[in-house]
């Protein structure tokens, strides 16, 4: 190591900043938050330092360094533009043997500032030795987006418990226990913001580790469900949550809607179980529930995958209740769902001011246990239509609304597959969808939305073209390409 990394106590002690610029706001602000008084020495002050030092926040000293500056200081930082200063703030504080550190210059500092995530009391800080600072910042933002934004609510959750299960457990239980804890329900209902579900989740774990005595190992633990949204495809637009929870999952059941790319970002040991139902299939959502409370009985952590939003057209509410009826605690991780992806995609500005008012999600399959649909509702151009599970039932589905009212010019589009690498985007009208559809062979899974907005283009500049484009105008097959890519030029 070029570096030891050490966390070090700043708490009401004093730290001096030689500069009064931009850098050496951001390095005051770093020492703050660790508590240090600091004394700003420069000549003249940054806006928002000078306003720190006037509410009496740090100190300031008006005037060109010198050494006698350092006084009693526990650490020394120069963030001047003047080499010379800085070579003199690094030899005054060898000198008097108090650590320094130079911005951007490992060889004039005796300390380096690593890259930092704050989750307090957790921190994780990365450093590369001065080496590459970018890749340094690169990697931080990589560890990030692993690390739940609650996790100091978490480390505080446990520490709160530690001293009272010290006498409730003996030292071996103890660190089994608090191994369950992180990798448990309790940890789960912290890191979602459900205080209330952690404290039971914790009271239950306690419960049966002072029971049987010292823990036993696997066999009477907790298990829990995620109920996770998968997206319309793309891995890159699961959540963060989602990615989380995936990586800790021992089972994961999914269906036929969550692509493979999804499924990669599972644990690599985790058992995956396929539980994909084919249209018409119907028994299979009380084998999914069995499926589910047996796993999580056996104390698994259980991750339902489902594409989408768990509860878009997904059946979650009927698994929630499955798993509230045996106690089983569930988080519930929202995905984008499939019109907002497959909107995205196309560039199709759902509700777009100027042509709609409102969007609504209508169940395509018109099956005997859905609800009749009302066509004149979604025969009006301004709103904005989206049809799930509607490939198969296009005809009708057209023939319906033009039966209602709409015109043959209403505006529509057909999206397969939508973020998918072999996405496709079919625009026409209610005369002619059917027949492009027909032509392309456009196979499912697939969205049809209708409307104003399914005829919408936007120029180069991004500004729009065409609302209502008569047909044969606005029609269009394109590979795949990314949303924000997508959203920015289309003609
Ligand atoms: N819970 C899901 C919807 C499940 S219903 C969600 O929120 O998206 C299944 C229907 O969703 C399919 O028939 C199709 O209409 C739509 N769908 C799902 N993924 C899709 C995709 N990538 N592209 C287009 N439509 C999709």
């Amino acid at each position: 190591m070029d570096y030891l990394p050490i966390f070090l106590n700043l708490q009401q002690r004093p730290v001096v900043v030689v500069g009064g610029g931009a850098v050496a706001l951001r390095k005051v602000s770093t020492l703050r938050a660790a508590g240090a008084q600091v004394t700003v020495v420069a000549p003249a002050l940054d806006l928002q330092l000078a306003a720190q030092a006037a509410r009496g926040e740090v100190r300031h000293i008006a005037a060109p360094f010198i050494p006698a500056h350092l006084g009693d200081a526990v650490a020394v930082i120069a963030a001047t533009d003047d080499i010379a200063v800085n070579r003199a703030v690094s030899r005054a504080s060898r000198e008097r043997g108090i650590p320094v550190n130079v911005v951007d210059d490992a060889e004039l500092s005796t300390f380096i500032f690593p890259a930092i995530i704050d989750r307090s009391p957790i921190v994780v800080a990365v450093s590369s030795g001065g080496h590459a600072p970018v890749l340094a910042r690169r990697i931080r933002a990589q560890i990030e987006a692993l690390l739940p934004a609650r996790l100091g609510a978490l480390a505080r959750f446990m520490g709160e418990r530690r001293r009272a299960l010290q006498r409730a457990l003996a030292a071996p239980a103890r660190r089994e226990f608090w191994e369950r804890i992180v990798s448990g329900p309790a940890a789960s209902r912290v890191l979602a913001g459900d205080l209330p579900g952690a404290e039971h989740a914790y009271g239950r774990e306690l419960l049966t580790s002072t029971l049987s005595g010292a823990v036993a190992t696997g066999g009477n633990r907790l298990g829990e469900v995620y109920l996770i949204g998968a997206g319309p495809g793309d891995p890159d637009l699961l959540t963060l949550r989602a990615l989380q929870l995936l990586q800790q999952a021992d089972v994961v059941l999914y269906d036929r809607l969550v692509s493979p790319q999804v499924l990669e970002r599972a644990r690599r040991d985790a058992q995956r179980i396929f539980v994909g139902k084919e249209p018409g299939d119907s028994g299979r959502q009380e084998q999914i529930h069995e499926l589910l409370l047996h796993h999580a009985l056996a104390g698994k952590r259980v991750a339902r995958l489902k594409g989408g939003d768990p509860f878009v057209f997904g059946r979650g509410g009927e698994e929630l209740e499955a798993l509230a009826r045996h106690d089983i605690p569930c988080t519930i991780v929202p995905g984008i769902t499939a019109a907002l992806g497959a909107a995205a995609a196309a560039a199709l500005p759902l509700t777009h001011r100027r042509f709609a008012h409102s969007v609504t999600f209508v169940n395509g399959h018109q099956g005997e246990e859905d609800e009749a649909c009302d066509w004149d509702f979604c025969a009006d151009p301004r709103r904005t239509i989206v049809f799930y599970m509607g490939l198969g039932h296009l005809e009708d589905i057209l023939k319906r609304l033009r039966a209602a009212g709409a015109s043959a010019e209403h505006p529509a589009a057909v999206i397969a597959r939508a973020t998918l690498p072999d996405q496709q985007i079919v625009r026409g009208t209610l005369a002619d969808i059917l027949a492009r559809v027909r032509e392309l062979a456009v196979a499912p899974p697939a969205l049809l939305i209708v409307g104003n907005v399914a005829a919408f283009t936007a120029d180069a500049t991004g500004c729009i073209s065409a609302a209502f484009v008569p047909s044969g105008v606005a029609d269009f097959t394109t590979p795949a390409r990314p949303a924000a890519v997508a959203a920015g030029a289309l003609t």
